[in-house]
C-alpha cells in the first residue's frame, strides 16, 4: 500500500516562513525610504534663510531656501509613527527613552524631516530630565519659537524653521554661557556622528 507522500510539509513549512520573508522585505524597503532628508532639498514654502553645518559642526555658509510644506499624508510616509507624532503633531516623547538623552558621541543633530542642521554635541548638556538638552541651537536662525499655551502652562515652542517640525520647547534654566535650556525630543533629531 502506497503512503501518503509527506508533501504537506514542504508548502507548510513554505507558509510558516512566508510572514518572516514578507517582514524582512517591507524592513529592507522600509529602511531604504528612511534616508537622510537633504537640508537643501526645494521647498513650496515661504523663503528662509539657513545656516549650513557639515557633520563635525562647522558653519559652511548661508542657504536661502524655501520652507517645505507637505500634508500630514506626505509626512506619515516619510516619518516612523512616533517621529510623525512628535514632530508633525507636537507630541512629547517620554523621558529616558528617547535615542539621543545619554547620547555623549561628537557630531551634530539635524530636523528628522527635513535634514536642517539644528543642535551641536558642542552645545549639548546632561540636564537630568531625560530629552536631550542643548544650551543653543547650532545656528540661532535654523530654529523659530512661538509661545505655547497648551496643557495649562506657558511655554516657548521651538521649531525648525525650514519645515516647522516640532522640536521641544525653551526653559530659561540652562547652564552658561547662555542660560538657557533647550529641551528637545529626541524623535524630532538625527544625529550624524562626526
Ligand atoms: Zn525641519
Amino acid at each position: 500500500m502506497l503512503q501518503p507522500l509527506p508533501s504537506h510539509r514542504v508548502p507548510r513549512r513554505a507558509f510558516l516562513l512566508m510572514p518572516l520573508a514578507a517582514g524582512a522585505l517591507v524592513a529592507s524597503l522600509y529602511r531604504r525610504e528612511r534616508k537622510m532628508p537633504d537640508a537643501a532639498a526645494k521647498g513650496t514654502g515661504t523663503e528662509v534663510d539657513l545656516v549650513a553645518f557639515d557633520d563635525k559642526g562647522e558653519r559652511e555658509g548661508t542657504l536661502h531656501v524655501q520652507q517645505i510644506v507637505k500634508s500630514d499624508e506626505e509626512w506619515r510616509k516619510e516619518l516612523a509613527p512616533d517621529e510623525f507624532a512628535v514632530a508633525r503633531k507636537a507630541g512629547t516623547e517620554r523621558a529616558f527613552t528617547g535615542r539621543y538623552w545619554d547620547n555623549h558621541e561628537a557630531g551634530l543633530y539635524r530636523c528628522v524631516c527635513c535634514g536642517t542642521a539644528l543642535f551641536r554635541s558642542d552645545e549639548k548638556f546632561d540636564s537630568g530630565t531625560g530629552w536631550p538638552s542643548f544650551w543653543a541651537p547650532a545656528a540661532e536662525e535654523n530654529v523659530r519659537t512661538e509661545k505655547d499655551d497648551s496643557l495649562f502652562m506657558e511655554r516657548i515652542e521651538v521649531l525648525c524653521k525650514k519645515c516647522n517640525a516640532h522640536l521641544g520647547h525653551l526653559f530659561p534654566d540652562g547652564p552658561r554661557p547662555t542660560g538657557m535650556r533647550y529641551c528637545i525630543n529626541s524623535c524630532s533629531l538625527r544625529f550624524a556622528k562626526a
